[in-house]
């Protein structure tokens, strides 16, 4: 195997553990420790191999606390002017989200 389909190998994995992780940090909601963990794990091995978050994903924590976020419990969810505002109540991070056109979020928060 050359190099190319090594690295390529690596990143699969990665990608997998990456999902496993998040996966379980769902699944293990109620355990605090438990899925904050994973989530920070996923992400130190997203950022290792330079793997982007599946875009599902990304919705589903704080990107400062790694907080999975529960509606109401950790996370208040808030609509208006085209917007969904998620205020984390762990740590205060607030990421807002564009509901009509989501795929040029990226192209917006660029532009910002
Ligand atoms: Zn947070």
């Amino acid at each position: 195997m050359g190099w190319k389909e090594r690295k390529a190998t690596r990143k699969k994995i990665a990608s997998e553990r990456i999902k496993e992780l998040l996966q379980l940090s769902e699944i293990y909601k109620d355990d605090e420790i438990l899925s904050v963990n994973s989530i920070k794990t996923a992400v130190a091995i997203s950022k290792r191999h330079k793997i982007r978050i599946p875009q599902n994903y990304k919705r589903m924590f704080c990107k400062k606390c790694y907080s999975p976020y529960t509606p109401n419990k950790t996370v208040r969810i808030r609509t208006g002017r085209g917007k969904v505002t998620f205020t984390c109540l762990k740590c205060g991070y607030i990421k807002r989200i564009p509901y009509t056109k989501e795929k040029n979020q990226k192209t917006i928060e660029n532009k910002l």
